[in-house]
């Protein structure tokens, strides 16, 4: 448990998968989570962050980003049209862009703010009705929709069914990217982010394996 740990767990499935030391970013999924056990980890040094939730995002890093210098914060949970602005000045990058309607305002809000997030699609590769997401069969043409708005898409994410082996779905994930020339793969999160790492994932998404269980009492 703890960032050192998972740093080090890092590294080693780098090692393993024959990969550049420090190809993988770690996103610290900060949601939920008591600032104070969030300020540690960024006294630990730790600065790029996940966030699920527009609002609680809002309400906690404009005070990080003031205390600590070079903070990044990602956007791995739904975005709502309505909150689209909100979510181009507080993100660095938006990990759950999924239909035409939400890109079309990232890239009209982005051209107004004369700032934009990167971006990643993210992709239902377990096809499950109440997930988000594009499907597998619909990733090349949205792709496309994206690049012609100018959106600069860094890479694909997604969230594997929980009852299924994860490696499936990034193997498959790893295979859509590559034949759009996307580099960037967003995926594993605490229980599986060694085996995303050996089929290429770009950022790994840890919550709880670093912060400790989410109270959502
Ligand atoms: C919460 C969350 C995570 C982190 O989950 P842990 O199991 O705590 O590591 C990763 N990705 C997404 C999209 C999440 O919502």
């Amino acid at each position: 448990m703890g960032l050192t740990d998972i740093k080090e767990r890092i590294a080693k499935a780098e090692r393993e998968a024959g990969r550049p030391e420090g190809s993988v970013t770690l996103i610290a999924v900060s949601k939920v989570q008591p600032n104070e056990r969030v300020r540690a980890v960024l006294e630990a040094g730790h600065r790029v962050y996940g966030e699920n939730k527009v609002q609680e995002a809002a309400g906690k890093w404009p005070d990080f980003r003031e205390a600590f210098d070079g903070v990044s914060v990602h956007l791995i949970g739904p975005l709502q049209s309505n909150k689209t602005r909100q979510a181009v000045q507080l993100f660095d990058a938006i990990h759950s862009v999924d239909r035409p309607k939400i890109a079309k305002a990232i890239a009209r809000v982005a051209q107004e703010e004369g700032q934009c997030p990167d971006i990643f699609i993210q992709v239902n590769t377990g096809e499950e009705d109440q997930k988000a997401g594009v499907l597998p069969g619909e990733t090349d043409g949205f792709v496309a929709e994206c690049r012609a708005l100018d959106l600069p898409v860094k890479g694909l994410m997604c969230i594997p069914p929980v009852d299924e082996t994860p490696s499936l779905h990034f193997a498959l994930l790893a295979k859509l990217a590559a034949r759009n020339d996307l580099a960037g793969l967003s995926m594993g999160m605490s229980a599986d982010f060694e085996e995303a790492i050996a089929l290429g994932a770009t950022h790994v998404r840890v919550g709880s394996a670093i912060f400790g269980e989410r109270d959502y009492g």
